[in-house]
């Protein structure tokens, strides 16, 4: 991808560092409101400013491949295939997992997530890991949301001129979804 005067810059999603209060809020607000979500689901997923929303919480870690975010149209889509969820140890329904991490090869794991019936933060371990990271690293792939930038070289040859060298301007050859913040999602859904 590399030549002479520029080079192609892939510019991924970055989750801003959150205080421990705001991801809590924002626990909260994904969960008080997950029934509404995932009774929305065909809407969030057909709107791509909604289907980008990345939520910190929303994360699958697997030893040696490390973790990836998981946008909320990925666990829509997850969830609604019947993946990424498993039983609810207080009721036996079924809880949504948000955050899973474990090992690949020997299979050890602990996911968490929310059960909606009981209105509960719930955890749990699942019997096979294999289900819950190979889909979710699979679509989060699929869906991955970047930009394609292709960045110009600066021309100068000594330090002291690139310090004083304007860059040409970058060429976006596609454009990253802005995605939209979990209240305004919250706000669009209540007031439908
Ligand atoms: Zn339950």
């Amino acid at each position: 991808m590399h030549n002479r005067d520029s080079f192609i810059v892939y510019a991924r999603e970055v989750i801003p560092d959150k205080t421990r209060a705001e991801l809590e809020k924002e626990w909260s607000l994904l969960t008080k409101n997950l029934r509404l979500i995932i009774d929305n689901s065909h809407k969030i997923i057909q709107q791509q400013k909604y289907f980008h929303i990345l939520i910190s919480a929303a994360e699958i870690s697997a030893s040696f491949l490390g973790s990836r975010k998981i946008p909320l149209g990925v666990l829509l889509l997850l969830w609604k295939d019947g993946l990424l969820k498993d039983i609810c140890p207080i009721c036996g329904g079924e809880a949504y997992i948000i955050k899973a991490a474990g090992s690949i090869l020997i299979g050890n794991n602990k996911w968490h997530g929310y059960c909606t019936e009981c209105d509960e933060k719930v955890s749990g371990k699942c019997v096979n890991f294999l289900n819950v990271w190979r889909p979710a690293f699979d679509l989060k792939k699929r869906y991955s949301n970047y930009a394609i930038i292709k960045r110009y070289n600066l021309k100068s040859e000594n330090w002291f001129d690139k310090l004083k060298e304007t860059r040409r301007a970058d060429e976006v050859f596609k454009e990253r979804v802005k995605e939209s913040s979990l209240d305004e999602l919250i706000n669009y859904l209540q007031s439908l």
